[in-house]
């Protein structure tokens, strides 16, 4: 059976840091072979680069970087300390960096900065993207167009844009993640995103500890729960989950450019 692959999760959360041997081997014994641990800020992103190193013989790798609601927190420019993180090679790709509009934890202006800055960073070092959009679409697509991204070189992750914007997307040549959300009631639009989504352009993920799928909705969410999101994906694209499986582990592979074992 091909494994699965966690494509974006937050064993450096508080949530799930306190017992990462126990949610580690869960996931593990439940065939999630790969689980990537993003970064938020430096300290979460020094902590995905420590958690991958301990555990990277049980498939983590980490991804460093400055989320939108951070912004603030690196200012004008980024610092040394965290653009040499990318130079560490359990680090597989820049994220998650990009713009959320939904909450102002920092200004709209410091955010489409820090992703300019981190766009180039992620140039420079030569890895994939992160991206994390919530309602800011309209301003992220014409910062790609001033700052483009080569297409397969970046991920939108948990994608929560209209039909429309998962086709920009698309358009660009890039990845759409999905997670838990899938698995919502009342998330038919997400769905059909995910639904015009070529498998070949889909990654999946938990983002744990959030959005775990049904029935643990609300719950504190772990790497566990990939295979009710690989499932449930498998409905909406209407393919087998084997079919799903393969796409899945195929895409993660060569995105994160994670070495086939
Ligand atoms: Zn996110
Ligand atoms: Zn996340």
């Amino acid at each position: 059976m091909t494994p699965y692959i966690d494509g974006h999760c937050h064993l450096n959360s508080p949530e799930l840091r306190g017992e990462l041997d126990r949610h580690i081997d869960e996931a593990r014994s439940a065939g999630v072979q790969r689980m990537l641990v993003v970064g938020t800020d430096l300290r979460t992103s020094e902590e995905a680069i420590s958690i991958s190193k301990g555990y990277f013989d049980s498939g983590i790798r980490a991804s460093v970087g400055i989320h939108p609601h951070d912004a603030s927190s690196v200012s004008s420019s980024l610092p040394e300390e965290l653009t040499d993180l990318a130079k560490d090679p359990v680090v597989v790709a820049i994220g998650e960096i990009g713009l959320d509009y939904h909450y102002d934890y920092s200004p709209c202006k410091v955010q489409r900065d820090v992703m300019i800055s981190q766009i180039l960073w992620a140039e420079e070092a030569d890895l994939p993207i992160v991206f994390h959009v919530r309602e800011a679409f309209d301003d992220f697509f014409s910062i790609l167009r001033d700052y483009p991204v080569d297409p397969e070189r970046a991920v939108v992750h948990c994608f929560s844009g209209s039909l429309e914007e998962a086709k920009s997307c698309l358009d660009l040549g890039f990845y759409l993640g999905f997670g838990g959300m899938i698995t919502f009631k009342k998330a038919d639009g997400i769905r059909e995103c995910l639904a015009s989504c070529p498998i070949d352009r889909v990654i999946l993920e938990t983002d744990s500890p959030w959005l775990a799928p049904v029935p643990f909705r609300g719950k504190i969410n772990s790497p566990l729960n990939m295979p009710l999101i690989y499932k449930a994906a498998a409905e909406v694209l209407k393919v087998r989950d084997s079919v799903m499986a393969d796409a899945v582990w195929t895409n993660g592979v060569n995105f994160y450019r994670w070495e086939n074992e």
